[in-house]
């Protein structure tokens, strides 16, 4: 038989029985290739439905959390793919589950968000309610206390975390760990970049949230995702992966090995290393590529006769006249109120280098430009 979300009847009891075959198993993470997003019913399907079906029960409330930077088209590679969101509320209905999806976007409003990157005719076709994360109630984190976090991600049963493969100027990469940063609404993200002041705190920040939101899965789109300076304006890239795992931190891990990065550049990883957070895994598949990281990551040497009078160079933001619009977006977001755009100006002495300008800009008129210290 085959039901209204598409799947074919599958006996469910064997699947159970499988899986609890792998009683005392390892954790797995599944880095599967898939070369396009028309394959990935056909790939993702199976996979939730064979691993993971044991995680939701019938009635449960799931909040599906993609990633909505910005309101853009599928195919400029900043949100989640609409293939991997339909592919997996098609399993949650299937298991009937309640999913709904939610985010709090940064640079644009949710109902443009969604439409732009095709959710929300997903959402439409399988009738499943778009929502938006904008009820903070406080509570504490590991380390940072009075983390206001949407209430609706805190009473949903479960969260199932839909990240994007993309490199991010301040963080590096941004995979299922940072994606979580979604579930604090609105504008109050951009007071923590001030609060954290260091990259390494802002990791530590989202280590705690993720911990707070606690995804029971994460699923990574990195079908085609984004290398050089993400994560909305960096070059388009195809690493053909499909990655899938219970565990945020162990898929975050096994994507950085597989990418050939050390997983010790990545600021959330280095943090999650360090509180003993990574567990132990075993991978599922023989998915493997390369990524050209954002300039922020480049080490970059001070000369020998400048080491005296520079400190350091470091990366910072600079408005392109040629490309600006005027639309006020990055002045408006700006948490250290640096920019005054009307003039292309940037104060250096308030600038935190948080990059969030560099991440919200539609027009990719903000470059990282080399600034002695
Ligand atoms: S730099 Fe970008 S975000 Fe800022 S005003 Fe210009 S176009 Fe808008
Ligand atoms: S100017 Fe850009 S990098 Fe500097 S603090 Fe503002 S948003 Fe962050």
């Amino acid at each position: 038989m085959i039901h209204s979300n598409g799947y074919e009847d599958v006996n469910v009891n064997q699947i159970q029985v499988e899986y609890s075959k792998r009683g005392g198993r390892s954790l797995k993470v599944f880095l599967r290739n898939c070369d396009s997003y028309e394959k990935v019913d056909n790939l993702l399907g199976p996979l939730l439905l064979n691993n993971f079906s044991s995680l939701f029960k019938k009635g449960e409330s799931v909040l599906v959390k993609p990633n909505l930077l910005s309101a853009r088209k599928p195919d400029q590679a900043v949100t989640t793919h609409p293939s991997i969101v339909e592919s997996v509320l098609k399993f949650l209905l299937y298991l009937e589950t309640k999913p709904f999806v939610a985010d709090s976007p940064a640079s644009s409003s949710l109902q443009k968000a969604t439409y732009e990157s095709g959710i929300a005719q997903v959402c439409e076709k399988l009738s499943v309610p778009i929502v938006e994360l904008d009820d903070p109630v406080q509570t504490d984190g590991q380390v940072y206390k009075k983390i206001k976090i949407s209430a609706k991600v805190l009473k949903a049963d479960k969260v199932v975390n839909l990240a994007k493969l993309k490199t991010h100027s301040q963080m590096i990469l941004t995979l299922a760990v940072k994606n979580t940063f979604g579930c604090i609404p609105g504008l109050e993200k951009s007071g923590w970049h001030i609060r954290c002041a260091t990259n390494e705190n802002f990791a530590s920040l989202l280590v705690d949230v993720h911990l707070l939101v606690k995804p029971v899965l994460n699923i990574l789109d990195g079908i085609i995702g984004m290398e050089g300076n993400g994560p909305a304006n960096g070059k388009l890239k195809k690493f053909g992966l499909v990655g899938v795992c219970e565990n945020g931190f162990a898929l975050d891990h096994a994507v950085c090995t597989r990418l050939g990065v050390q997983p010790k550049m990545i600021y959330v990883l280095k943090e999650a290393l360090r509180r003993d957070l990574i567990p132990s895994y075993e991978i599922d598949g023989d998915w493997s590529s390369s990524i050209e990281l954002p300039v922020t990551a480049q080490a970059l040497p001070v000369p020998r006769f400048l080491g005296k009078v520079a400190r350091s160079i470091v990366r910072v933001p600079r408005i392109s006249k040629k490309r600006c619009v005027q639309c006020k977006i990055c002045e408006e977001r700006c948490p250290a109120r640096a920019i005054e755009v009307s003039k292309y100006l940037i104060d250096y002495d308030k600038c935190i280098r948080c990059y969030v300008c560099h991440e919200v800009c539609p027009n990719d008129a903000i470059d990282l430009i080399r600034k002695f210290l």
